[in-house]
């Protein structure tokens, strides 16, 4: 019964029968070729093995039950088309036999063309061409090479090897020289390179090279390289791939005849146009190979220009079909022009903006569609600097761009030396063959990091990303040796000391230093540039879409700033407001002097002095920030982090303190800061005295900065300014805590309004669990809520980010525990959970209550698209990354709208 329903499952599609949408099912090639034979291109006829299909061969090592059969029945009817039966020896019909999983991937088994081809069929294909010898021998020798090599794993090298010995008696170095003699020896010499490597004949019946292309393509999903691709772009490892068999026309059948590749618009640019290349007289791979020189595409109207006309007609079809930039390969067999392969090409991404524009402008697509066609990511790639590679510098190595930049710094070896030179003013880049979290000091001092081992997911990729620092990986090709301090590539050394540049969105490493260009796209936000002073396509499309976005967006967008030159940058950048303004900095530099004094402090009157001290320099900072961001809401978080981080480190002041005792000197002082930074010593400083603990616990501390705040809004109102002070009280869990901070700054506050009236909000972060399960209660004291995912994320999983990101994050990616680090993009399951339990509860308590992220997260893609769902009111994150949940923000909203409507 069981058997009889599976037999009935339908494992093979015919092209006629698929469509573009199919692409779980017949993967993207399938689907698309199946998709052009539906528009009535000319198609070679064929047939799509489902993924289904080859999950099942997975699962259980064997076909599943029916799939045999109706294989059988496809090629079948796949004969009668033709009119020609697989591997006939009077006239046979040849297929190809081609992978295409859902997501192209390196490392699968490719393609096997002129499947059917024997020692017989081989003569009735030559007759068939009218006596065409050289092509039949061509053609059977392809067979056996690739046969050879992607399914019988022979090193493709022996059959290069061979033919370019072959060339070289001939006394040639082109394969158009090779005659059919010389093609029908070299035919028996693969078939010796077959015999040797796997110990038996090369098959000689079509069926059985038919099924065996098959399978292989099947086990290629499971081959290391593609599975180690998939765990890097986080590809599910079950999706399996499908196959296409596919009737064979030939390129290789003379002048008249050849094969090219063609793109729909420039696909580094999106210029319009034809780009493209063409080679007379070839099969397929021989484009991409590179073994002859191509063409570009334009002289093909020269040489045939019914077929590019057609060719043309057809791409104009498949743009208005796709609505999109395509890519094409195309075959020319005696002057007819066949279509092999369609897909919506890949792009840069200053072309996916200016692309987007141009169809919007073309009247193909609207700004919605426009604005789901980019990405966040490809914004922040515009955004960085990049090397001018106007004078063609020097490629040493190319590896994995993990985390994007240009950075240009001697080679380094070790982390040590790193952070010496660094200390020394020297830019360096780090170069490891793997990093560990020993090298942490040298990653942070360095401006960028170069590794020969390991991917997307290595310590030193996954660490780099955290801390925004360019990093190259896994670039193999070097031969690190990091005691003698130096690397080797291709017969060049560098030493430490030695000028490179890495580029971490290609992978590209450069030999010396290579001029580092500003971003057009970052001058276009700091106003340097308008769409109407520059000619830059680019300039004018990220316009055109970023209006659209803000236009589109429901949440609103502000930054983390925490003095004047990043608010009005930030601003400038289209931020809406501060959603989190930090106090500490205020406490640093010269300023240390009075905290520490406010910590030593041993009675109220010395404590209050060392307050009264700090007032007015804090009043300064607001006074400026304020008036960058006047008209918009800034919300400043009283002050955060342990107090002993504004103190000297325990070892040096233990030091100064022993080494004024063994002189004699008075180090009173010293002495005294150092019992303090005994007595305040934690086990879990991050679990410890800080946040709205601190406020709790020295008297005056948070009614200073809230005078500080509401002063500065008072002489900002007196001066004409409009001030929007919101005050932020961090690491409540408990709605008693946030009532007594209140009662007391709305004490201040009163008095301060006195003189001046200007409305100052009260509101809490969430960041700790407990704060969001009773988020209710504490709705109930709090104007607004803003979460605090970073410390939301440590407390919710257990663990702080600066111990474990090193220490174990690379090991949690690589097992799949984490699909993405939890502190790059927000965990929707668990941490997410708590945030929508806060807004939900925290909302019915407290309707209309302003809710806001100012986590790092706020600048993240894919987390942005979270808050929206949520229904925060506004995200907020670093200045550099405002743009990007501007951008991300009107994706979200137009995104949803759709699926709604849909
Ligand atoms: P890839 O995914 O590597 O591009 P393809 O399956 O597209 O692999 O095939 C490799 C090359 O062989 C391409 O140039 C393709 O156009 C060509 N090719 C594939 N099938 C046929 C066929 N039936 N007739 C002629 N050429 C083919
Ligand atoms: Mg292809
Ligand atoms: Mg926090």
């Amino acid at each position: 019964m069981a058997a009889a329903e599976t037999a009935k499952h339908t494992y093979v599609y015919d092209f006629a029968e698929g469509n573009k949408d199919l692409k779980d099912l017949l993967g993207g090639k399938g689907a698309n070729l199946a998709e052009m034979t539906n528009l009535g291109l000319p198609v070679p006829p064929g047939f799509t093995i489902t993924t289904e299909a080859c999950q099942a061969y997975l699962a259980t090592g064997e076909q599943p039950a029916g799939l045999a059969e109706q294989i059988d029945t496809h090629l079948a009817a796949l004969e009668a088309t033709r009119g020609k039966r697989l591997g006939d020896p009077a006239d046979p019909l040849l297929v190809s036999v081609r992978s295409g999983a859902k997501f192209s991937m390196p490392g699968m088994m490719e393609t096997v063309l002129n499947v059917g081809l024997n020692d017989e069929s081989v003569a009735g294909l030559s007759a068939q061409a009218g006596g065409n010898d050289r092509f039949a021998w061509d053609s059977y020798r392809r067979l056996i090479q690739m046969f050879g090599k992607t399914v019988c794993e022979v090193p493709g090298e022996e059959f290069e090897h061979a033919l370019d010995e072959a060339k070289r008696a001939k006394g040639t170095g082109n394969d158009l020289d090779l005659d059919a003699d010389d093609l029908r020896a070299l035919v028996g010499t693969y078939k010796k390179i077959f015999s040797k490597h796997t110990g038996r004949e090369f098959p000689q019946d079509p069926r059985e090279q038919l099924d065996l292309a098959i399978r292989a393509v099947f086990d290629s999903w499971n081959a290391d390289r593609a599975v180690l691709y998939r765990r890097q772009e986080r590809i599910p490892a079950d999706l399996g791939t499908a196959v296409n068999v596919v009737a064979m026309v030939f390129g290789n059948l003379g002048s008249d005849s050849g094969t090219g590749v063609a793109f729909t618009r420039d696909p580094a640019t999106g210029a319009q146009g034809i780009y493209g290349d063409y080679l007379a007289n070839a099969q397929g791979e021989d484009v991409v190979a590179g073994i002859r020189n191509t063409v570009p595409l334009q002289e093909l109207e020269r040489i045939d220009k019914r077929s590019y006309d057609e060719l043309l007609r057809i791409m104009a079809t498949l743009e208005g079909h796709y609505r999109d930039l395509c890519d094409i390969e195309f075959t020319i067999e005696r002057g007819k022009l066949w279509m092999l392969q369609t897909r919506v090409g890949k792009r840069t991404a200053a072309a996916a903006f200016i692309i987007a524009a141009q169809l919007v402008d073309e009247g193909i697509i609207d700004l919605d569609e426009a604005l789901h066609r980019v990405t966040g990511a490809q914004l922040a790639q515009l955004m960085f600097p990049r090397f001018d590679l106007g004078g063609a510098p020097e490629v040493l190595a190319k590896g994995v761009g993990a985390s994007p930049g240009a950075a240009v710094g001697k080679a380094v070896f070790d982390s040590q030396r790193a952070v010496e030179l660094a200390k020394q003013g020297e830019p360096v880049i780090l170069v490891r063959r793997e990093t560990n979290p020993d090298d942490l000091p040298g990653m942070i001092a360095a401006q960028g990091i170069l590794t020969s081992r390991g991917g997307k997911t290595s310590h030193a990729a996954v660490v780099a990303r955290g801390m925004g620092k360019t990093c190259v990986c896994g670039a193999d090709s070097l031969e690190v040796d990091v005691r003698g301090g130096q690397f080797t590539v291709g017969g060049h050394t560098v030493r430490e000391g030695d000028m490179i540049s890495v580029d971490g969105t290609t992978g590209c490493v450069y030999r010396d230093k290579v001029q580092v260009q500003p971003s057009a796209v970052v001058r276009y936000f700091e106003g340097d540039v308008t769409p109407e002073t520059t000619e830059d396509p680019l300039v004018a499309a990220v316009h055109r879409i970023m209006s659209h976005a803000d236009a589109a967006r429901r949440l609103r967008v502000r930054t983390n700033a925490d003095t004047g030159p990043d608010a009005a940058r930030a601003r400038r950048f289209g931020a809406e407001g501060i959603g989190l303004c930090r106090t500490e900095h205020m406490f640093l530099g010269d300023r240390r002097e009075l905290v520490e004094r406010l910590i030593l402090a041993r009675t109220d009157e010395e404590r209050q002095a060392a307050l009264a001290a700090l007032l007015p320099l804090q009043r300064a900072d607001f006074v400026e920030i304020f008036r960058e961001m006047d008209g918009l809401p800034v919300t400043v978080r009283l002050i955060d982090p342990p107090l002993h981080e504004f103190l000297p480190p325990l070892e040096e002041l233990a030091v100064n303190v022993a080494v004024a005792q063994a002189r004699g000197e008075d180090a009173a002082k010293d002495e005294a800061l150092l019992a303090a930074v005994r007595r305040m010593h934690e086990q879990n400083p991050m679990l410890g005295l800080r946040g709205v603990r601190l406020g709790l616990v020295i008297p005056g501390l948070f009614a200073m900065q809230v005078r500080a705040i509401a002063e500065a809004a008072a002489e900002r109102a007196r001066d004409g300014g409009d001030p929007r002070p919101e005050i932020m009280v961090p690491l409540v869990g408990a709605v008693q805590e946030l009532e007594t901070v209140r009662a007391e700054a709305e004490k201040i506050i009163a008095e301060v309004r006195r003189e001046q009236s200007v409305e100052i909000l009260i509101g809490t972060m969430i960041e700790v669990p407990r704060a969001a399960l009773t988020a209710g209660q504490i709705a109930e004291a709090a104007q607004f809520f803003s979460f605090g995912t970073n410390d939301l994320t440590q407390m919710g999983w257990g663990f702080s980010r600066d111990d474990v990101e090193g220490a174990f994050f690379w090991r949690y990616l690589e097992l799949g525990i984490f699909g993405i680090s939890p502190f790059e993009s927000i965990d929707r399951e668990g941490v997410g959970r708590l945030v929508r339990i806060a807004v939900d509860e925290g909302r019915a308590a407290r309707p209309g209550l302003k809710v806001g992220v100012c986590g790092e997260h706020g600048g993240d893609p894919e987390s942005v698209h979270f808050f929206h769902e949520v229904g925060l009111d506004y995200v907020s994150c670093s200045p550099f990354r405002v743009p990007v949940a501007r951008l991300e923000a009107g994706r979200a909203a137009v995104e949803s709208a759709g699926s709604d409507s849909r």
